[in-house]
């Protein structure tokens, strides 16, 4: 279905800051003022929850959240990124896993499903998530879908 998605995705920031447990803030950028996709929206909702929720739980309090959106030729990027808790090294290749929660996490509760749902839901809808993280500083999630998405 058709939709725009900058206005699409400042809906799920207002709504997730409902729902935020701690003092945070999220803030949103994007080069784009419009940008009508071809995706699934509630599948592309269930993946930037999904991301919002861990970035904002994996976050100390007053921190903030940095949702970008970009094009890149037939492609519309979405990038989350926090100042959290960040991911071990030696566990990031893990990361999509169902179940998985990493060492650092164990005390923050989850049940280790919200990534590989996002991950299994954005390669539906032909596209790729990927992230970068560093621990005690932060992780940032790219999901990258075609704008055009005929499945
Ligand atoms: P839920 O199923 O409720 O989302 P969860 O958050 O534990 O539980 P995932 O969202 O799949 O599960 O995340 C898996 C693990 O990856 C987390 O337990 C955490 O260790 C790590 N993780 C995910 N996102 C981040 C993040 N933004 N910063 C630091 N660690 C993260
Ligand atoms: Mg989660």
């Amino acid at each position: 279905e058709h939709f725009e998605i900058i206005h699409f995705v400042k809906i799920l920031i207002n709504e997730s800051k409902v729902t935020l447990k701690k003092e945070q803030q999220i803030s949103f950028n994007s080069s784009l003022l419009h940008l009508i996709v071809n995706l699934d929206a509630k599948l592309l909702r269930r993946i930037i929850t999904n991301l919002i929720s861990n970035a904002s739980k994996y976050s100390v309090v007053n921190s903030i959240i940095n949702i970008k959106i970009d094009k890149n030729k037939d492609k519309v990027l979405i990038e989350i990124k926090d100042s959290g808790i960040g991911i071990p090294q030696e566990e990031q290749d893990q990361l999509f896993n169902r179940f998985f929660r990493a060492n650092n996490a164990i005390n923050i509760e989850g049940t280790g499903l919200g990534l590989n749902i996002a991950k299994h839901y954005t390669e539906l809808m032909g596209g790729t998530i990927s992230f970068e993280s560093k621990l005690n500083e932060g992780t940032t999630f790219c999901v990258e879908l075609p704008i055009n998405n005929n499945e």
